[in-house]
């Protein structure tokens, strides 16, 4: 096996190279290789080191697979302690991104030098976790107390020019990084510039005031909603300033292996990793040719055609708009204009860069304009049968393989597909709303539906920046398949004696962006009422009276100024309304349901649990590949908290047989037993003390 870490000697400076593909990840064989190569620069009594490493990036982080094993020597503070504590300048070349202990390395350096479109980060709060190689003592020792915060509590990259203005790193390099960081070696060893240890700097404290920690200890709870790992990278920084640097990392450490037990981290590793396991299709060969995509055609210029054509256009993708009547159009392109504007006013794209855009989308009336597209996505009204119609024109109009696709949230893909000549080219790219934000896209394959058009649109997925996973043809596919028994239950619990702001605050502690209810009056009630109509079996459960009483009372939720809550119209804050709370109790009488209270721990069983349940005949239906392709729906789909894994992840860790006992126990007292079944697949489970990830 080659060597990771190679050392080679230029005139009297030692230049140390990590080559560790495919991102030069902290591997243990890196660690060892660096500490080696230390040692034997000292032994060649070299007058300066450069470190740098080979290929497209710096040290791009840790070797995330090691987390949670036993954990190999030499770790990884000893091994910047040796670097740190070298007899001659220690100079750390960065390219592309230096992340996490990429960076607590590059700090253990005495000098930095980068290229000007590196990117340097700590992002170890994403996995609930804080730096523990001494980087929450290192940084605020270099760039102040405020700025290492935010570095580390925000967790998200700065770019090497910004990394300069700090001082996290001392030099943009021009030209060839490797030459000029050998240059700045011979430079410091010409003017006798010797190591400048950061352990070594004193932290500066002074200024701050009296109760800074405390206030940044508060902002960032209401931020994080209270996660351990935001609270401990501010307790280290503090404590960088009251002791020595020994002592910080002494209790940096203590504070790491704490948060790499607790479930939070636990849980937003899972989601890293399931996240990249849900772009895999079981059984499609890794060799699977894809289709050029360069031109999207998009049926439908409303809520969802308008986000999903932005997508694209941000993509440098050419984009064709169709819609029924011009004037449609010119809403619907306004809608993507306004948009833009937005993003330029919020700083996330520059005035240039959405004009050019814009440019990119174009808009017709006329149907001949899908012929050239290679890909065509149909966002018509929520209806069989004007789907039916589009796609009978796009088979007639469009070019042979390209690729047909529906948004549609609900409607049976194989009956779509049918109605065309070419069925193998139909499948479900199923946006959230709003499409031009939200990361998730559930990929729905039909019977038909050709390899190869499932691989292009997998890889398509990821170029418009979404995070794809399979879903199989089934009234809702995963997501909104799964809600409807969360909707059902939170709506139940209203009728049984909780108030809306009980249901949504038990279900927002538990960590949901939002509770169902402040959900629903943001989609509008008055959607769920119209497809309860086309829908009849819907209609009737005891759940949907008061909603659909607040309908046919003018309330259709935040637009109308009213629904589940009443809203202030220039805040839009949510405030209880008493007339809701008596029609509620008005409607439980009628159906002889008498009121009780609720823990906010019997709120979250009852709305949570079902989803697991439904999750579980998911799986077992093979709708959905994989538990964690479930979680991925529901935390980038739904507002599940990253934190708890996803709904099934969850599962696991309250312990299935808890959940099957509870879900029984619902069954036997609810008096809806239909609703309340527990699932095969969670049953047998549960029985055989497994779970969901086995
Ligand atoms: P919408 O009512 O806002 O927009 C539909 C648009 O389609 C309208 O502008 C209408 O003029 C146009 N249209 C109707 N018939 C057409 C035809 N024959 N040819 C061309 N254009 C036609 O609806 P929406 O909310 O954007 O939903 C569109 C689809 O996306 C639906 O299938 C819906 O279920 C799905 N969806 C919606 C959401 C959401 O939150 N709104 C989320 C995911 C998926």
């Amino acid at each position: 096996m080659p060597q990771p870490v190679t050392l080679e000697t230029l005139d009297g400076v030692a230049v140390i190279t990590i080559d560790n593909p495919p991102v030069n990840a902290l591997s243990q064989p890196v660690r060892a290789g660096m500490l080696a190569a230390f040692e034997q620069a000292g032994q060649r009594g070299c007058r300066a080191v450069v470190l740098h490493c080979a290929g497209r990036t710096f040290i791009a982080g840790a070797d995330i697979r090691e987390l949670g094993r036993p954990i190999q020597e030499p770790l990884l503070p000893d091994v910047l302690d040796r670097i740190e504590a070298c007899a001659v300048p220690v100079i750390a070349a960065i390219h592309g991104t230096a992340l996490g202990g990429g960076l607590e390395t590059a700090l253990a350096a005495h000098f930095r030098i980068a290229v000007p479109d590196a990117r340097l980060g700590f992002p170890e709060v994403n996995l609930g976790l804080l730096p523990g190689a001494g980087g929450t003592q290192r940084s605020p020792r270099l760039i102040g107390i405020q700025a290492a915060l935010d570095l580390m509590v925000g967790g998200k990259p700065i770019d090497a020019p910004r990394a300069l203005q700090l001082g996290l790193v001392d030099r943009l390099a021009e030209g060839d990084l490797a030459a000029a960081a050998v240059a700045y070696a011979r430079e410091l060893i010409d003017t006798g510039g010797g190591p400048r240890r950061t352990a070594e700097l004193p932290v500066d404290a002074s200024g701050l005031a009296h109760d800074f920690f405390a206030q940044v200890r508060a902002t960032v709870a209401r931020k994080s909603r209270g996660l351990p790992a935001p609270q401990r990278i501010i307790d280290c920084v503090e404590q960088a300033t009251r002791g020595q640097f020994a002592e910080g990392c002494a209790f940096e450490r203590e504070q790491f292996m704490q948060l790499l037990h607790s479930p939070e981290s636990a849980g937003l590793r899972h989601v890293f990793f399931a996240e990249r396991e849900a772009g895999r299709v079981a059984g499609l060969p890794a060799d699977c040719p894809l289709r050029p995509v360069g031109s999207v055609g998009i049926i439908g210029a409303g809520t969802m055609g308008g986000g999903i054509a932005m997508n694209f256009a941000n993509a440098g993708i050419q984009v064709t708009l169709l819609e029924v009547s011009q004037e449609a159009l010119d809403r619907g392109l306004k809608v993507c204009r306004d948009n833009y504007q937005r993003s330029v006013a919020t700083g996330r794209f520059s005035a240039r860069q959405a004009e050019q855009y814009l440019g990119g989308i174009s808009g017709t009336t006329d149907y001949s304009a899908m012929a050239d597209a290679d890909l065509v996505i149909e966002a018509v009204f929520e209806n069989p049968d004007i789907k039916k119609t589009v796609f009978r024109k796009l088979d007639e109009v469009c070019k042979p393989g390209a690729i047909l696709a529906s948004n549609t949230s609900y409607q049976d893909i194989n009956a779509i597909a049918a109605v065309t000549s070419r069925p193998q080219d139909v499948l479900g790219m199923h946006f959230f709303s709003p499409a031009n934000v939200m990361k998730l896209l559930e990929v729905v394959r039909a019977e038909k539906t050709a390899d190869d058009v499932l691989a292009t649109v997998m890889k398509l997925a990821r170029t418009i920046r979404k995070v794809p996973v399979l879903a199989g043809v089934c009234h809702g596919f995963i997501g909104n398949r799964m809600l409807q028994s969360y909707f059902r239950e939170a709506q139940m619990l209203l009728l049984e004696g909780a108030t809306p702001a009980q249901v949504d605050q038990a279900l927002e502690s538990f960590g949901m962006a939002m509770g169902p209810l402040a959900v629903a009056d943001l989609a509008g009630l008055d959607i769920g009422y119209k497809a309860r109509r086309a829908i009849a079996d819907l209609a009737d459960h005891p759940s949907v009276h008061v909603a659909d009483q607040l309908v046919e009372m003018g309330r259709n939720g935040q637009k109308s100024g009213a629904g589940f809550y009443r809203y202030d119209r220039a805040t839009r804050k949510r405030q209880d309304d008493p007339e809701v709370e008596g029609l509620i109790r008005a409607e439980a009488d009628r159906l002889g349901i008498r009121p009780r209270t609720f823990t906010a721990e019997g709120i979250i069983a009852r709305a949570i649990y079902p989803l697991i349940n439904e999750g579980a005949r998911i799986l077992a239906e093979g709708i959905a590949q994989r538990p964690g392709d479930i979680d991925i729906v529901y935390v980038y789909g739904y507002g599940f908290p990253a934190h708890r894994g996803g709904p099934m992840f969850y599962a696991d860790t309250v312990g299935l047989d808890k959940i099957h006992r509870s879900i029984c126990m619902f069954r036997d007292t609810l008096n809806r037993p239909g609703d309340w079944q527990p699932a095969p697949l969670l049953q047998r489970l549960a029985h055989a003390g497994g779970k969901f990830a086995s």
